[in-house]
């Protein structure tokens, strides 16, 4: 497979050449594609395997065409740690660089002002740790009704440290007919439940 042949946006497709990947990594050829056609996806993959690619590429393509609204986010990442949430926003940074969507970090650590600030003028892609998440969405700061695409990454960490409830939560915050791509490096029985609740036919792909 090429990253040519995955019917990516351009602009993404010359960010990842200008970023020097010549092609797919298992986990993007088997994940991109149903992603771009809507579809939930199921990723089983360890960090290391291009899992960040393989949700960043379809979700900045399927967002490119239309406009975040205030306080309204299309699309959320989840992710265990703020230093993996950083990463992700670095990524998204580099794939996105020749769109005009915008991303806002939201992990602790940080001041709820400028947090605020980006929220209030709309984002299309909000990456967070989900206790932040929850945090700003209890202060009235944020809807999450207008998500299309969600993200859970390295869901397994989420389990060991206790954020299930909170993942939960968050899932039932968002609209039904949302769009989920969740990925974990292996599959334990609440993992397993999770994703029997929250996502719809998923296409699972194992690395
Ligand atoms: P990840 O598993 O998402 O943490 O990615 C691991 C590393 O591989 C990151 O530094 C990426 O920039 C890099 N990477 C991801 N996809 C590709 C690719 N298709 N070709 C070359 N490098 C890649």
């Amino acid at each position: 497979t090429k990253f040519s042949d995955l019917h990516l946006n351009p602009k993404v497709l010359k960010a990842i050449d200008e970023a020097g990947y010549e092609t797919p990594t298992p986990i993007q050829a088997g994940a991109i594609p149903p992603a771009l056609e809507g579809k939930d996806v199921l990723g089983i993959a360890q960090t290391g395997t291009g899992k960040t690619a393989s949700f960043t590429l379809p979700m900045i393509t399927l967002l490119d065409r239309g406009r975040a609204r205030a306080r309204m986010p299309r699309s959320l990442v989840l992710c265990p740690t703020r230093e993996l949430a950083a990463q992700v926003a670095e990524n998204f940074d580099i794939y996105a660089k020749h769109t005009k969507l915008t991303k806002a970090l939201l992990i602790g650590g940080v001041s709820f002002g400028e947090q605020d600030k980006l929220i209030d003028r709309g984002v299309d892609v909000l990456i967070a740790t989900p206790g932040r998440l929850l945090d700003h969405f209890e202060r009235g700061k944020l809807l999450l009704t207008g998500v299309q695409v969600m993200v859970v990454d390295e869901a397994d960490r989420m389990l060991d440290m206790g954020f299930i409830p909170d993942i939960e939560r968050i899932f039932q915050l968002t609209p039904f007919t949302r769009q989920t791509l969740f990925f974990s490096a292996t599959m334990a029985p609440e993992i397993e439940r999770i994703t029997n609740t929250f996502l719809h036919a998923p296409v699972r792909i194992e690395v």
